[in-house]
């Protein structure tokens, strides 16, 4: 892609950022989430699959021409400027390389560790509604890691306070560890199950 392409593809990523807040998306069967935060399996460019991101994002990849789509969800997108297929599958156009072995300690990895589950009393929650508890708090000398970090429910994170897990008698659901490839290849076959376009990809 030419420089000149590439900016305009940019600006016109950007603008589509915004415009997409008041797209509409047509489909026949309601959703519980909306169609433009359905998660989409994302394939490096050589169908392996790396990553899973919400339909938004992935329609911005499709048109910047960084990726294309492999398999659509069923939804149309009607926004200002763009009527397309909202993608249940991408696959990157150019292979990137992937240090599967490291993955950035964020609130967001830990919750997809966890899958959005206090793991002191099981709830499954959106993301808003979680925090992330230190195992050992930090008072007590915790460190943000891997190891020492869970997603925790607000009431479960007030109950449990500044105590040791054993101080506070909650247990914890299963021990935590460090997010690697097996970990997200596993939430992505988890995730799979329920939509069948991404089962020819994830077992591969
Ligand atoms: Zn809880």
């Amino acid at each position: 892609m030419s420089m000149s392409a590439q900016s305009a593809a940019s600006r016109y990523g950007k603008s589509l950022a915004g415009c997409m807040h008041h797209a509409r998306v047509a489909g026949d069967e309601p959703l519980q989430w909306t169609a433009l935060h359905a998660p989409v399996l994302v394939l490096n460019a050589s169908y392996e699959p790396i990553n899973v991101c919400a339909a938004r994002r992935a329609i911005i990849l499709v048109l910047k021409g960084v990726a294309m789509m492999e398999e659509a969800n069923g939804h149309y997108l009607h926004a200002a400027r763009i009527a397309m297929h909202v993608p249940s599958v991408i696959r990157l156009l150019e292979y990137r390389r992937i240090p599967h072995q490291t993955r950035a300690l964020s609130r967001k990895n830990i919750l997809l560790r966890d899958r959005n589950t206090c793991q002191y009393c099981g709830k499954i929650l959106a993301a808003g509604e979680l925090t992330l508890d230190h195992v050992i708090p930090r008072s007590r000398g915790g460190a943000s890691t891997w190891e020492n970090l869970v997603a925790c429910c607000h009431s479960c994170n007030r109950r449990k306070g500044n105590l040791l897990p054993h101080e506070s008698s909650m247990k914890l659901m299963r021990e935590p560890r460090a997010f690697n490839l097996h970990t997200s290849r596993h939430i992505m076959r988890m995730m799979g199950r329920s939509d069948s376009k991404w089962r020819k990809y994830l077992f591969y």
